[in-house]
């Protein structure tokens, strides 16, 4: 009788517990991981926790090829029972073959040693980065510029079936780090600088990477590694790894939110930042890994430390001691496995801890019930190994097909002005679309000049992690796909297009090294075309060799375009670059611009496309453009960084000067919005507001318009933001066609979090906008939650 009453207590109390979790658990898999752990001795479930680079496992022969040496592995699985090995030899893309050869072996290896299968990861990033012959999208900057998430999906489905071809069953992406400061080597690798919008395409990009139940993978679809938890992206230096100071509101309210969204949409691993937050190394924070993120939310996934991190812990951050009392404070905060690269220690070092009572034995079996749960949730005991049959698909035309509709709705109109056409009576046209009948163009002679660093090269139109870890080895490894100038020539004809690039970048220097430049070769060639196309940017980078002392465009390529200016022909600005560089003195010697941001392999002919007007620009911009190096401001600045002169002898003031604003994007057609309406003029924060607006195309060409839902709160206890974010869907219009967009909002989404750390909404007036419109509505409760989370 008292059994059965403990019974049904303890049924009871599962039931609440998995009500809270972020993945309901499956409980014939829980039983089998148990059963799994009850077998495991103290080196086993120690090697679980490491992962290694597959580089300390071989060499490269004479003839530059890598082998896999067995011997090594063996070492690596049968000693020390090492449970996940990492990355691309060389970090070069290798053939599918070869993976799944490699990890054919690593997974035999596994099985009969251990009898648990590796979990096997991969910087799949963009597509499958290290997996030549498969399919490359636009950098998630791009994706965010389309603002379509089913795009996001449908690339995220087509990277996991080309990482199982490759036998690979996980990836470490999504990539949700606000990009909100534009000096960091690494915005381009997130979804721009709007919590919003990095929540909205993590969903759907774990919903494409994972399949809809988290805890049943297909072998058509690979666990994620949402990275890196958390505020990675605001280094108050703006170089990579160096440490982030912010307030605990913007923490909360911004930062953690798209990991928040993880978590509840069911990725299955997250990666942690290398950094530390106000002094706290994040591989070494209780609070955050264990307290935030596993107990408030009831996430049961797995962590996984960034390349090495354990090891920054002593090395550079200095609050350690030595490797072991790092691995005491990491382990102990809540990091399930060390990615360490390159030595076993961790294995030596953690058991003697767990042997000496510092790492208690529970923590070690948290750990490993974590690491299993993901390989179970992955099918990885029935079925090791993907690949070969049943992926014929792979690099196929078909994937290729999204990929390039992914760049053309990708890439961000900013300017268009209008010209006189003289063959046509002087008649003032815009200068984009350029048609290949165009006017403009006196065809047949190589009219158009193409010029720039940018022009003609693959490097910088995929970025980094494509191919290499810097994405260097591009005109090799990518030599089959178009470079602007290739894809122009296609788009016009050879004959039209004079390619004269004026600056170049050093092909084996760093990546913002030039050679000697020779602008006057561009500008004798501008004298014989009639448009200018200079494409100019970045070269490809990521990381901390992607870090930058100032953040204007090289001055060669400003006084390229300076230089070309003064022959008075029209000049088209093509952007390329990962991170917005400072154009303020060249942006009005041009009449159009056009932001590429990276678009990936089809790039240029997507590009080529929207020059030409087969094709409709639809993107908008992910974060704001600045125009001054001191004006570094983000959309949602608060109220009191733009205010006007005050009167009197103290004339303050505060001005927020941007290039191009958040969410700015221009089309070949228009639209006009109308009758915004919310259903209630009042609310508390259990309502959801309806809001609905007219949205009409109101031009001659077929478009898609990215409608975009503000609110601003306008008196709050702590100062507001000027405005945020709150929902956007995308939609196609027909010339003359309207629709009416929906959004749902609940009223607890507009609250923030107050000085004393707590998510407050507040009675009082709020103001919701949609393009120009604006439509007011009254909180009547002032709420505060005692819950971390809302
Ligand atoms: C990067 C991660 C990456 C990891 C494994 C690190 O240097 O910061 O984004 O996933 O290496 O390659």
């Amino acid at each position: 009788m008292r059994h059965t009453f403990l019974t049904v207590v303890l049924i009871l109390f599962s039931m609440t517990v998995s009500a809270q979790r972020a993945i309901p658990r499956d409980a014939k898999l829980e039983s089998k991981i148990e059963k799994t752990l009850a077998k495991m001795t103290l080196d086993e479930k120690i090697g679980q926790m490491l992962e290694l680079n597959l580089d300390i496992m071989g060499r490269y022969d004479a003839t530059g090829h890598w082998k896999l040496n067995e011997t090594m592995l063996d070492t690596c699985i049968s000693k020390y029972k090492v449970g996940s090995i990492l990355n691309a030899p060389g970090t070069r893309a290798a053939t599918v073959e070869q993976w799944q050869e490699w990890i054919r072996l690593i997974q035999e290896k596994s099985m009969k040693y251990i009898g648990i299968p590796d979990i096997y990861g991969l910087d799949h990033n963009h597509g499958v980065t290290y997996t030549q012959g498969g399919t490359l999208f636009p950098q998630p900057i791009n994706m965010a510029a389309s603002f379509n998430t089913e795009l996001v999906r449908t690339g995220a489905e087509i990277t996991a079936y080309e990482s199982r071809a490759a036998n690979c069953p996980w990836v470490y992406n999504p990539v949700v780090d606000l990009g909100r400061d534009p000096r960091w080597p690494r915005i381009w690798e997130s979804f721009g600088e709007d919590a919003v919008v990095n929540s909205r395409m993590v969903e759907a990009q774990i919903k494409g990477y994972q399949g809809d139940d988290p805890n049943h993978l297909g072998p058509y679809h690979v666990a994620t590694s949402t990275k890196h938890y958390f505020a990675y992206g605001a280094p108050w230096t703006g170089k990579d790894r160096t440490p982030v100071y912010i307030s605990p509101q913007l923490l909360r309210e911004k930062y953690f939110e798209p990991f928040r969204a993880a978590a509840m949409a069911g990725t299955l691993t997250m990666m942690v930042n290398s950094g530390s937050i106000n002094g706290v190394p994040v591989h070494a924070s209780y609070e955050y890994l264990t307290k935030w993120l596993k107990e408030d939310l009831g996430w049961d996934g797995m962590l996984v430390t960034d390349w090495a991190d354990i090891n920054n812990l002593f090395t550079r951050e200095h609050v350690a001691k030595d490797k072991k009392d790092a691995i005491r404070i990491a382990v102990n905060a809540g990091i399930d496995m060390s990615m360490d690269p390159y030595s076993v220690d961790f294995c030596i070092l953690l058991k003697e801890l767990v042997q000496e009572g510092k790492v208690p034995m529970t923590r070690i079996d948290d750990a490993v019930r974590r690491i299993l749960r993901v390989k179970y949730r992955l099918n990885l005991f029935d079925q090791p190994n993907t690949g070969g049959k049943g992926y014929e698909k792979f690099g196929s035309d078909e994937f290729a097909e999204k990929a390039l509709r992914a760049a053309e709705e990708s890439i961000v109109l900013l300017k268009n002005e209008s010209l006189p056409i003289p063959s046509e009576g002087g008649t003032l046209t815009p200068l984009l679309p350029l048609s290949t009948d165009s006017p403009l163009l006196r065809r047949g002679r190589g009219r158009l000049l193409l010029t720039g660093p940018n022009a003609n090269q693959m490097r910088c139109l995929h970025g980094g992690w494509s191919y290499t870890w810097q994405g260097s080895k591009a005109e090799d490894l990518a030599a089959k796909y178009n470079t602007i100038y290739e894809a122009l020539c296609n788009k016009y004809g050879k004959n039209n297009i004079i390619l004269e690039q004026g600056v170049t970048y050093k092909e084996n220097g760093r990546y913002y090294e030039e050679n000697t430049p020779q602008i006057d070769k561009a500008v004798a060639a501008a004298k014989e075309c009639d448009v200018i196309i200079a494409a100019i940017g970045e070269n490809s980078y990521t990381e901390t060799p992607g870090n930058l002392s100032d953040l204007w465009l090289s001055e060669n390529q400003r006084n390229l375009v300076k230089a070309l200016a003064k022959t008075g022909k029209p000049i088209i600005l093509v952007l390329n670059e990962g991170r917005p560089r400072l154009i303020a003195d060249i942006e009005p010697l041009a009449k159009a611009v056009v932001n590429t941001l990276i678009p990936g392999n089809y790039g240029g002919d997507a590009l080529a496309n929207l020059l030409a007007g087969d094709a409709n620009f639809s993107a908008k911009m992910p974060y704001t453009y600045p125009r001054e190096i001191n004006s570094l401001n983000n959309y949602d600045y608060k109220v009191s960084e733009e205010v006007g002169t005050m009167a009197g002898a103290y004339d303050y003031d505060a001005k927020v000067s941007l290039q191009w604003p958040f969410g700015y994007g221009l089309s070949y057609t228009t639209f006009e919005y109308s009758n915004l309406q919310v259903d209630r003029s009042t609310f508390s924060a259990d309502d959801v507001l309806t809001v609905t607006v007219n949205v009409k195309n109101t031009g001659s060409r077929a478009g898609k318009e990215a409608v975009l839902l503000y609110s601003s709160d306008l008196v709050a206890s702590v100062v507001p933001d000027n405005k945020r974010l709150r929902d956007f869907t995308k939609i196609s219009l027909q010339p003359g066609e309207m629709k009416t967009v929906t959004f749902r909002l609940p009223g607890k989404q507009l609250a923030f979090v107050g000085a004393d750390g707590r998510w407050t909404l507040e009675e009082g007036d709020f103001l919701l906008k949609v393009g120009r419109l604006t439509v007011p509505v009254a909180c009547t409760e002032t709420k505060v939650w005692s819950t971390p989370n809302l």
